[in-house]
């Protein structure tokens, strides 16, 4: 079998300090490997020295693939734009604050080669603030475990190994790149995870804080939506409907029999407003529902998407 060739994926914003060690530490793990490989750092507009530093090694190594993005988009957008310029057999994407050690790259490898698609890293002893950090994430991973039914410990490392067919593909939004294996495993991939070494971050600060938290929650609904209901949000949004006219047609029932058997008015209690509320909640998340369908229906028909996805096939055309 031919040699598999990796791709080395980083985004960096702001990290001057590191980008030369950075690259130094990645080229010493991986020329000992003796693998092909490109590393393809994303400069996603930093606004220190960073663009400079990476000018100068990328005049130093041809190897280095660097792309400058216009101005800061993000972790998420940038590690797609070096997803989408890889090359390489498999994917690895990691952070460039040297709080990822390369070092692990052969541990990833070693199992994808045992037939795994998806490798994950795990840091066992993650070195950031223990109360802003370690302890949100450590929730929010167990939620995410929970809800995905994708039981990994660490969904946030960025150091993971994808293959190619995995990844080249996806389109990432918000704080997604960490679902990505959630979405491989829903999609049939065979999904692991080993532990990893992290480091302290020296130079330069963490991009984030608290707020983090949020908006991975916030994008584990989307994505669990979309795996549920992108293709039947009437299901969701009508059923929902159906419940709520259910429950008003129960309380107008209370209503009439409260009036009736213990004659109280209609403006006794809160009951009438609630049927009307309960009412309109079902008309609106059925009529919601609907538009629902027809921007599904847009985003499939208009764009040719397929509503499956072929692992492979025999004597038909294009195969390999
Ligand atoms: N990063 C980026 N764009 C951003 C924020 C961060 O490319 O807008 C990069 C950052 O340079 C680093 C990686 O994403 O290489 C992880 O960021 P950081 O270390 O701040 O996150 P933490 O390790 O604290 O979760
Ligand atoms: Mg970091």
């Amino acid at each position: 079998m031919k040699e598999q060739s990796l791709s080395i994926i980083i985004p960096v914003y702001n990290e001057e300090d590191n980008v030369l060690p950075l690259h130094q530490k990645i080229t010493e793990a991986l020329d000992s490997m003796g693998q092909p490989y490109e590393v393809i750092i994303v400069d996603d507009g930093s606004t220190d020295n960073t663009a400079q530093r990476l000018k100068e090694l990328a005049k130093a190594d041809n190897r280095l693939k660097v792309i400058h993005l216009r101005r800061n988009f993000g972790q998420t957008p940038a590690m797609m734009a070096g997803i989408d310029a890889a090359t390489g057999d498999i994917l690895i994407p990691m952070d460039g604050d040297l709080q990822n050690d390369p070092q692990d790259i052969p541990k990833l490898l070693a199992k994808l080669a045992e037939g795994y698609d998806v490798v994950s890293g795990w840091r066992k002893d993650r070195q950031d603030h223990p109360l802003k950090r370690n302890l949100p994430s450590r929730v929010a991973n167990r939620l995410i475990s929970f809800i995905s039914g994708v039981h990994l410990h660490d969904y946030g490392c960025s150091l993971k190994a994808y293959r190619k067919a995995i990844i080249k593909g996806v389109k990432l939004y918000g704080e997604m790149h960490r679902f990505v294996p959630i979405y491989a495993a829903w999609q049939g991939a065979k999904v692991t995870e080993v532990g990893v070494t992290h480091y302290p971050r020296v130079h330069g600060v963490s991009k984030y804080g608290f707020d983090r938290t949020i908006k991975v929650i916030l994008d584990l609904i989307v994505v669990k939506f979309l795996d549920k209901f992108a293709h039947k949000p009437m299901y969701l949004f009508g059923g929902f409907g159906l419940v709520t006219f259910l429950i008003s047609f129960l309380l107008f029932g209370l209503m009439l029999y409260l009036k009736v058997f213990h004659n109280k008015s209609f403006i006794e209690t809160p009951l009438p407003m609630a049927v009307t509320l309960f009412t309109l909640m079902g008309f609106m998340s059925i009529f919601m529902g609907l538009i629902a369908e027809i921007l599904m229906r847009t985003y499939h028909e208009s764009q040719n998407k397929p509503t499956y996805i072929v692992d492979r096939t025999r004597n038909c055309k294009d195969e390999d």
